[in-house]
């Protein structure tokens, strides 16, 4: 288990996971809750949460992120048309980002990453433009790096993360179907040179097979550690 150095990361079941680094600053990620089956039942969110990260806008990662934006008071950090959809829904505090760019607030460094994937709103019986989908680097000060690719394939500029960033744990999808299954798993992880892997986006509903058992198979003898972990368990 990579140190986390008193930083911690707790899943919420699907893609939504919760950050809280030692010097208290709360960052939650594609938040999914009310229709989440996985959503841990009576989880309290913290109060206070200073960061929202949105990796794209598919209704399992953006559902809940107006309402949680305006009643935790939170800071939306996502790509710009994202953003910019969000503040048409009454959330005031975005920060509308593009591909490669970093922004920093109290004691983190995000930095928002390419994700193979797609990014429409469903927005009443429209889709609208989501503008890319993308992933986060998240360098806690004095702590670790961790890396939430959203929902992606696997593809080869990881590697490029790995040079800039050297993430500690990765948060990868292995549920398959929309995103890359395990066995391409262990290949971004091999790519990202992270020691600790945890599983997201697998289980949630029927189509999404993957398994962490199958990812901790394909890295055998990696010298990584899968993370298994049940929703609303942290890890520090
Ligand atoms: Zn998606």
């Amino acid at each position: 288990m990579a140190d986390l150095k008193g930083t911690s990361v707790t899943w919420l079941g699907h893609a939504t996971v919760l950050i809280a680094t030692a010097k208290g600053t709360q960052i939650l990620i594609d938040p999914f809750i009310e229709q989440n089956p996985k959503f841990p039942k009576g989880y309290q969110l913290p109060e206070k949460i200073d960061l929202l990260l949105l990796t794209h806008g598919h209704f399992d990662h953006v559902a809940d992120a107006a309402t949680v934006a305006r009643k935790h008071n939170a800071t939306v950090v996502a790509i710009y048309e994202l953003v910019a959809w969000l503040q048409s829904k009454g959330v005031k505090d975005g920060v509308g980002m593009n591909i490669g760019g970093s922004y920093r607030q109290g004691d983190v460094t995000i930095t928002l990453t390419e994700a193979r994937h797609s990014s429409g709103i469903q927005d009443g019986d429209k889709v609208i433009y989501g503008g890319e989908p993308a992933g986060f680097v998240i360098a806690v000060d004095n702590g670790p790096v961790l890396y939430h690719s959203g929902d992606t394939s696997l593809f080869s500029d990881m590697q490029l993360i790995r040079e800039l960033h050297h993430p500690d744990v990765a948060m990868l999808p292995i549920g398959d179907h929309f995103t890359m299954g395990p066995k391409a798993a262990a290949v971004a992880t091999r790519y990202l040179g992270a020691k600790t892997v945890l599983p997201i986006h697998f289980g949630t509903f029927p189509p999404l097979t993957g398994t962490p058992e199958t990812l901790e198979k394909e890295l055998s003898g990696a010298g990584v550690e899968v993370l298994h972990t049940s929703p609303g368990k942290a890890i520090s």
